[in-house]
């Protein structure tokens, strides 16, 4: 789960990390006023999206008078912003951040994170932070230090204080730097997040260490545990059709392809895409039904897909362990004649009640006149591709 700089911000300063204080506004009329009120000759104005870039798109600015703050904030929230990391066609802003901006003698990178080939929590560590550490990890991989925390113990100060003078940091600003680290990794730790980033964190002209960028992401998996968390989400950039999926309790996750597929398990949903790919048609999502799915989210599964208008075909592919064959082809068929199958439909069923299942298809048969079923995958894969034209 991804939450906004300004809410990082406010969790990483209760955590203990020096962060300037902002506020966040709406309009521009919000921004000239914020920034009256705030009263520092220079300000920095920010756009509160989900990707980052924002420094090089033009959607961080510097700003020096509640003219120039208006006019900042009133293009930040006309224009969709565009980077590396949004789609192309980029992503809206609502909401802005500003802060009297700092005048910085030197920008770090300081990031926590799985690091999945080590199997463990890692500590990311760099003296060239700021808005080129993309390019920096990629060309010189020496200038990032790494280290890693022992599972159940934290970052130990001594680990903390190696990084900060591999960092070239001296005397007191050692202890601060170490301080932030211990502090970020334990943040890390206590809210189950998957990433904490600060970038810059900088060095002031007069001697201070700040954060002044934030981003933090949770593991979905244990934002349930953490109330004060869950609450800070924020689905309006969401696709529509993932956050009714995430209701249903389904994992789905749109891709931009034709064939949509409906299967049970992570592993066999993955195949079938790998199939769809084998045969020439591109997936138009990722889902997986899971093993103890209902009749409710089953039919839920089929309207989701058939709510997609990129869709051409339909592979179903389930292997009934604990899923019932014939409860996804009872939602199958209500789906079919609730919604109207206006596309292919090619079905593979096997295992758990296979034959009751197949039964329940061939009296749908009339009704659902797009619906063909395969014996195995593979031909499974090759009928839709080639009934779907894709
Ligand atoms: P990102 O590009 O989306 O990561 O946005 P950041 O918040 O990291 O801002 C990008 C860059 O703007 C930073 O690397 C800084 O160089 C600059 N910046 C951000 N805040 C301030 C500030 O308060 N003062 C100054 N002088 N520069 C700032
Ligand atoms: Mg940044």
């Amino acid at each position: 789960m991804k939450i906004h700089e300004y809410q990082a911000r406010e969790l990483l300063a209760q955590a203990g990390i020096p962060v300037p204080a902002a506020r966040v506004v709406e309009s521009a009329a919000a921004a000239q006023a914020a920034f009256q009120a705030n009263g520092s000759p220079v300000q920095v104005l920010k756009a509160q999206v989900f990707a980052g870039g924002r420094g090089k798109a033009g959607f961080v600015k510097l700003v020096k008078s509640p003219e120039e703050a208006r006019a900042a904030a009133e293009f930040m929230l006309t224009h969709r912003m565009v980077s590396p990391q949004t789609p192309p066609q980029g992503c809206p802003v609502k909401k802005l951040l500003i802060a009297a901006a700092v005048e910085i003698s030197h920008e770090y990178y300081l990031g926590v994170a799985v690091d999945r080939a080590q199997g463990a929590i890692g500590v990311i560590a760099s003296a060239e932070g700021g808005v080129e550490i993309e390019t920096v990890a990629h060309q010189r991989p020496s200038a990032i230090i790494r280290q890693m925390v022992a599972p159940g113990r934290g970052l130990e100060p001594f680990q903390a204080r190696q990084i900060a003078v591999a960092l070239g940091f001296k005397g007191g600003l050692i202890g601060g730097f170490a301080d932030i680290q211990v502090k970020l990794v334990r943040f890390f730790l206590e809210h189950d997040a998957a990433l904490a980033e600060i970038n810059p964190l900088v060095r002031t002209t007069d001697g201070r260490l700040l954060a002044l960028d934030a981003k933090v992401n949770f593991d979905d998996n244990a934002v349930w545990r953490h109330p004060r968390i869950a609450a800070l989400k924020d689905d309006s950039e969401t696709d529509p059709l993932e956050i009714r999926a995430a209701a249903a309790g389904l994992n789905y996750i749109k891709l931009d392809g034709q064939i949509a597929c409906v299967v049970n398990g992570a592993g066999l949903a993955m195949a079938t895409m790998d199939v769809i790919q084998l045969h020439g048609g591109r997936p138009a999502n990722f889902l997986d039904v899971g093993g103890g799915v209902t009749p409710e989210g089953a039919r839920e599964a089929f309207g989701i897909i058939l709510a997609d208008p990129n869709v051409r075909g339909i592979l179903v592919n389930i292997f009934g362990g604990i899923a019932r064959c014939d409860l996804i082809a009872e939602a199958l068929v209500q789906a079919g004649r609730e919604l109207g199958f206006k596309v292919p439909v090619v079905v593979r069923l096997e295992g758990t009640r296979v034959r009751e299942a197949n039964a329940v298809l061939a009296a749908a048969k009339k009704d659902l006149p797009t619906l063909r079923t395969a014996q195995d995958l593979n031909e499974a894969g090759q009928r839709i591709v080639a009934a779907a034209g894709a």
